[in-house]
């Protein structure tokens, strides 16, 4: 898929402030620091895209960023934030929750993971809700080009066995590295697909 087009379009407080068309969208979300606003911009071409247009009070909203005006990319909170009030993660909880429950134009969400990092509970525990929740949803590993093929191997195992303690099958795994510009290329065709199933 080429990217012609990529708009920061609105922060959304809640779900009743996210964008009323009904066009598909895309949800990337992870832990901070996981390098999320680095592959939007590879994505979209756009090396400022998600940077610029979020200022770091924003980075508790939702943002949509459409895309050639036809779908949208949207770009979650990150979860995990160590200092932050009860009262601002039960906050932040339920704007996730709400928007991933109850979006319906939402067709896939994007969970970002680092490569270098052990499973963790807080990403163990939200793939495992997205599967209970039946949400669809893939695994994007991050920062590949800080590890070698090998260790690559390791860690993606390590993913795996833990994952099929619970899950019969794994989800659609894809690897990224802004450094070396990979990853693009599947994940854009991935979406594409979803798009237009014609097209698979
Ligand atoms: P966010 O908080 O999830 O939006 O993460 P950022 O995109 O701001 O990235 C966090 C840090 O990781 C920054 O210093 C990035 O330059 C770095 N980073 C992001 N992606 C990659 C990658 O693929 N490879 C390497 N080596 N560094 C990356």
């Amino acid at each position: 898929m080429i990217i012609k087009t990529a708009e920061f379009k609105k922060s959304s407080a809640d779900l009743d402030q996210c964008p009323k068309d009904r066009i598909p969208e895309f949800a990337f979300i992870g832990r901070s620091n996981v390098g999320k606003s680095s592959l939007i911009n590879l994505l979209t071409g756009n090396k400022k895209l998600a940077r610029t247009s979020v200022s770091p009070g924003k980075t508790r909203l939702i943002n949509h960023f459409l895309i050639d005006n036809s779908w949208y990319l949207v770009d979650l909170p990150g979860y995990g934030y160590a200092k932050t009030s009860k009262r601002s993660k039960e906050i932040f909880l339920r704007l996730i929750n709400d928007y991933l429950l109850k979006r319906e134009q939402l067709l896939c969400v994007f969970v970002l993971l680092d490569i270098r990092i052990n499973p963790q509970h807080k990403d163990k525990s939200f793939i495992n809700w997205l599967g209970i929740n039946k949400i669809p949803f893939v695994l994007v590993f991050t920062k590949t080009d800080k590890l070698n093929q090998r260790e690559i191997n390791k860690s993606r195992k390590r993913y795996f066995d833990e994952l099929m303690e619970t899950w019969e099958t794994l989800p659609r795994c894809f690897y990224t590295s802004t450094v070396h510009r990979s990853g693009r290329e599947s994940i854009l065709e991935f979406i594409g697909t979803l798009i237009d199933p014609e097209k698979q």
